[in-house]
């Protein structure tokens, strides 16, 4: 196996789909830049797929289906303990193409492929996840009973900020179910797709059953409208999950479309500050900001107000910012420099629309990669842009309100649902935010509260277009119809003709 990217990171890298089990490069004549974010630089060139192609990859998946559905459940799970063996052994190898396109540091990266490996781990215990429920004697020698079945080809389109923990979120408990899969990754950090098909390949996962291929909107829209892909699990920006849920189903194909966010983590005047000022600075530059999950916005509450605000701006001088694969960074770049100049431009128009910029993030940045340094604004409000937008950079901001109700209320009319957090040392009122606010993941005194993988990870409202949460028990059932079978072996002797509704007895 070769990990060409990481080996020659300055080289630019041809990075091809994969499909039936082998790296196929692309005929579209259509291909995207891929760079390394800290330096701005070409790294690859991604080859982007044409309907045509996303049709072979469908193909593919779709021929290798009635092998793989009827493989034995012992079979599948001992496949996926060798799947979780070397993904194991390959984890410095995949964080390190995860530094290299997407920028996050390496120990971040290390994070996200543990967080990965939870699902896989899951997927291990399939055997389980599938048994069904049985009812002897429902009516006189009749039993009734349900199994879960797999769906046939499913696809999957995948952002840029978890390129392969997303991925390992929506493929593990999909295969593990016996469907086969297409894999739409994000063109900007693609590489470690391939790389984790490649070690599926390794642990001798059969041809076809992982596929996949990369590109646009044109590779995404073929998935969408393919007659063969019975279902689509997508996770990305609001807009385009509105658009995917909308176009898959109204194609006939079972859809769940995570969207963005914008998290808000209130904090109480009676919790403790410096434990709140370390969640709220990790949470909102982790990554550069770039989670779905990130704090991007703190309401103080009352008097933990200026406390807290002094205690982050004292933090952040302390984040060292810088390439990913330097020791001791703790902070990477943004993905594009596109999205480096919009957040920036954020930040430029805040004091215009009444926002504090308190620490900010565009002061000693140079050099051509793609950074913003952690940036503070205070007094941000509903009605301006970087309270309502969702901005998917290292900028924190704080609102101030005098009560629990009014915070409460912000979380609320936040149109996004994702996560949400509080800090308080007041059990009774943290219960009570976890009654009333309106996300799909709480932390109290947590602040990212990503689910272990036997619960599910999905928000609500404008975070989320779809019935079901992705991986956890909740994945299972999305990638699985259910089927309840009515049976009887009767004594022939017994047998007679009743043209009778059937009824229990
Ligand atoms: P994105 O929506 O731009 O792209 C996601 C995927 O959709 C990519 O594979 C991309 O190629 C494809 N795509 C982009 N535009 C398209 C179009 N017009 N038509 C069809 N396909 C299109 O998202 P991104 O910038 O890669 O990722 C960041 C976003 O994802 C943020 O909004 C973040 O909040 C969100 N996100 C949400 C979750 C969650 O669980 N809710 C998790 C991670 C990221």
């Amino acid at each position: 196996m070769t990990d060409t990217l990481a080996d020659a990171p300055t080289a630019v890298k041809p990075i091809n789909h994969w499909i039936g089990g082998l790296r196929v490069a692309g005929s579209s004549g259509r291909s995207g830049a891929v760079y390394n974010p800290a330096t701005g630089r070409q790294t690859g060139d991604v080859d982007f797929a044409s309907a045509e192609e996303v049709g072979r990859a469908v193909a593919a998946a779709k021929a290798a289906f009635p092998a793989w559905r009827a493989t034995s459940l012992s079979k599948r799970a001992d496949l996926f303990f060798r799947i979780r063996e070397l993904f194991d052994a390959h984890r410095e190898d995949i964080a390190r193409h995860l530094t290299a396109e997407h920028g996050k540091v390496h120990t971040d990266a290390l994070g996200e492929v543990a967080r990965g490996l939870e699902i896989v781990e899951f997927a291990c215990g399939i055997p389980h996840l599938l048994k069904g429920g049985y009812s002897e004697q429902a009516s006189t020698g009749i039993d009734v009973y349900s199994i879960r079945q797999p769906l046939g080809v499913v696809g999957g389109i995948s952002p840029f900020n978890f390129p392969a923990m997303v991925p390992m979120w929506m493929f593990a408990p999909a295969i593990a179910c016996g469907n086969t899969f297409v894999l739409k990754p994000s063109e900007k950090d693609p590489s470690a797709s391939v790389f984790l098909a490649e070690l599926l390949h390794e642990a001798g996962l059969p041809d076809g059953v992982f596929n996949v291929v990369h590109g646009d909107k044109v590779a995404v829209d073929a998935l969408l409208e393919h007659p063969d892909v019975t279902a689509i699990s997508f996770v990305g920006s609001t807009p385009v999950a509105r658009y995917i849920y909308s176009t898959a189903t109204s194609n006939g194909k079972r859809c769940q479309a995570l969207a963005g966010a914008k998290n808000h983590m209130v904090v109480l005047p009676d919790a403790d500050i410096d434990m709140a000022a370390d969640a709220a600075v990790s949470a909102g530059y982790g990554s550069a900001g770039e989670r779905c999950m990130a704090i991007s916005m703190v309401v103080a509450v009352g008097g933990a107000a200026e406390p807290l605000i002094d205690a982050i701006k004292e933090r952040i001088p302390k984040i060292k910012v810088g390439p990913g694969n330097e020791e001791g960074v703790e902070m990477g770049p943004l993905i594009t420099r596109e999205h480096r100049d919009r957040v920036v431009s954020y930040i430029e128009k805040a004091p215009s629309e009444g926002a504090k910029v308190v620490v900010d993030g565009r002061d000693g940045v140079d050099g051509e990669g793609f950074f913003v340094n952690p940036t503070l604004i205070d007094e941000a409000k509903p009605g301006m842009s970087v309270y309502d937008d969702e901005i998917f950079g290292p900028v924190l901001g704080v609102t101030r309100v005098d009560t629990y109700d009014e915070a409460l209320r912000l979380v609320n009319e936040n149109p996004f649902g994702n996560g949400t957090a509080i800090f308080t040392r007041d059990g009774g009122v943290a219960r009570q935010f976890q009654f009333d606010a309106q996300a799909g993941m709480v932390g109290v005194n947590v602040p990212i509260p990503v689910p272990v993988a036997y619960y599910s990870f999905g928000g609500w409202k404008s975070s989320l277009f779809g019935d079901l949460h992705i991986y956890g028990p909740e994945g299972i059932q999305f990638y699985t119809r259910g089927k309840v079978v009515t049976s009887r072996w009767p004594d022939p002797a017994t047998s007679k003709v009743d043209l009778g509704f059937p009824q229990t007895h």
